[in-house]
């Protein structure tokens, strides 16, 4: 295992500047916050990728059913 694996860099898309950047899970929030406020005066316009996002949030959500499997632990 890599630590590569443990922090997977995350697409974000941003359909005004045509711009399709890797940014490290950890930090992924921060960027597109940054990049909005400074090329979009605030506006949410870069995003996570969603089909990314939807992936993600399945996959996370499957790895924490593992531990779910008994809530009385
Ligand atoms: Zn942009």
């Amino acid at each position: 295992m890599t630590a590569q694996e443990d922090m997977p860099e995350i697409p974000v898309v941003c359909t005004a500047c045509e711009t399709r950047t890797q940014v490290p899970f950890e930090d992924v929030e921060g960027a597109v916050a940054r990049h909005n406020e400074q090329l979009h005066d605030g506006e949410a316009v870069a995003e996570v990728d969603p089909d990314v996002l939807d992936a993600l949030t399945d996959q996370l959500g499957r790895e924490m059913g593992l531990f779910d499997d008994d809530p009385n632990t």
